[in-house]
Order: structure tokens, then C-alpha cells, then sequence
């Protein structure tokens, strides 16, 4: 069972590559960003409560974020694992997800990072706003987007390398070519820990709690 996550900076092509690897997998795609911009597009009250923030190109508050996560993995579909796209963010998020997989005995099993240097990041978000007109792809957005991934976001991976579950694929090039290396990156890290705790275990006493 494939529990994971696709990190990366905002432009490097998470999305695209999180539907590719899933459909190659088995597993389904859960994109925060597109579930928030589907309640903004139907105007729902969370739409309402997080275009506030993703205007601005800042993090929806982890409360919202983490209420909205754990209702989407609670779904069939997630049963037979997930991969996981632009969540977590900021450390919260990674103690509620943590807590989340905890409460059913699960643990992540990969973590795949996308790199792509941020000059490059940001003109492929400023050609992505002239096709899609995202509202939050203006360069003084585009930058605080970026920002935020440096300063909160990079920890989060680093929280996760030290559990040894992290692969980092080049994310330029062909997008195929980062599809397979990304497949084999997924490959890799699975036969690297093979059936090794990922986190620590519980005690009993502790998993009633
Ligand atoms: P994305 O499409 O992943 O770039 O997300 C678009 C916007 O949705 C972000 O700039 C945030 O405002 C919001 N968002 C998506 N995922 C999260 C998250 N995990 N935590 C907080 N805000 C998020």
C-alpha cells in the first residue's frame, strides 16, 4: 500500500506529474490547491473562508486545511492509499496528518521532492498565468508563494528525510522523462525500506488514547 506525498515549489510541475504517478500506481490524487479552488469556484463556505488567503498567495489556515484533509482521506478511494499533492505545508499540517494515518495503524511511506531552480519556477508561473489566469500567478504573488515554500515549506521535507522516506528528482526536462524518474525514485525509496517501521511504533495504552 502506497501512502505519499509529492512535494515541491510552487510551478515545478506537482500536479501534472502527482496524476501521471497515480494513475501509474493505483492510487489517488489528493491536491489541496485544486480542491480549494474548486469550493472557490462553487462558492461554497470553505471557497469563501480560503480565497481570502489564496488570493494573496498565502497558506489557507492549517485548522481548515487539516478539517479538509482528513474529511477527503476519510473517502473509499483513499483506502487502497493516496498520493498526496501540496499538503503538508507548515509543521502543523505534518503533526495532523501524522495524527490522521496514526488513529488507522498507517504510516507514509515516500516522500518525492521536485526540484526546479526558481528562476525557472517563475517564469513558467508567469507563462502559466498568460494560459490559465490563475489568479494567484502574478509576479509579486508568484514571489510570496515562493517565499513561504523556502521558509516553511523546505522544513517539512526535512522533517520527513529524517525518517529516511524522502527521494529528490530533478524536475526539469521533458515531462516524461521526470514522470519515469519519478516512478523509479517511488520504486527506490519502497525496495530501500521495505517493510521498516517508517514511524515510530505505539504502545498499546498510547494507540486507545
Ligand atoms: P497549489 O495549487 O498547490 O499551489 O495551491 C494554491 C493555493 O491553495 C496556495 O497558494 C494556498 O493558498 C492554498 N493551499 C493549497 N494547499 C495548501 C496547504 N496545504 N496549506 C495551506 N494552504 C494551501
Amino acid at each position: 500500500m502506497t501512502r505519499m506525498l509529492i512535494m515541491g515549489p510552487p510551478g515545478s510541475g506537482k500536479g501534472t506529474q502527482a496524476s501521471r504517478i497515480s494513475d501509474k500506481l493505483g492510487i489517488v490524487a489528493i491536491s489541496t490547491g485544486d480542491i480549494f479552488r474548486y469550493n472557490v469556484k462553487e462558492m461554497t463556505e470553505l471557497g469563501k473562508e480560503a480565497k481570502k488567503y489564496m488570493d494573496n498567495g498565502d497558506f489557507v489556515p492549517d485548522d481548515v486545511t487539516n478539517r479538509m484533509v482528513a474529511d477527503r482521506l476519510r473517502q473509499p478511494d483513499a483506502q487502497r492509499g493516496f498520493l498526496l499533492d501540496g499538503y503538508p505545508r507548515t509543521a502543523g499540517q505534518v503533526e495532523a496528518l501524522d495524527a490522521m494515518l496514526k488513529e488507522d495503524g498507517h504510516a507514509l511511506s515516500v516522500v518525492i521532492e521536485l526540484t526546479v531552480p526558481d528562476d525557472e519556477l517563475v517564469s513558467r508561473l508567469l507563462s502559466r498565468a498568460d494560459t490559465e489566469g490563475r489568479a494567484d500567478d502574478t509576479s509579486e504573488v508568484i514571489q510570496h508563494r515562493l517565499d513561504l515554500y523556502h521558509e516553511q515549506t523546505e522544513a517539512v521535507i526535512e522533517s520527513y528525510v529524517d525518517r529516511d522516506i524522502v527521494a529528490r528528482v530533478d524536475g526539469t526536462g521533458q515531462i516524461d522523462d521526470i514522470t519515469e524518474r519519478l516512478l523509479q525514485a517511488v520504486y527506490s525509496v519502497r525496495e530501500r525500506t521495505g517493510s521498516l517501521p517508517v514511524v515510530e511504533s505505539v504502545d498499546a495504552g498510547d494507540a486507545e488514547s
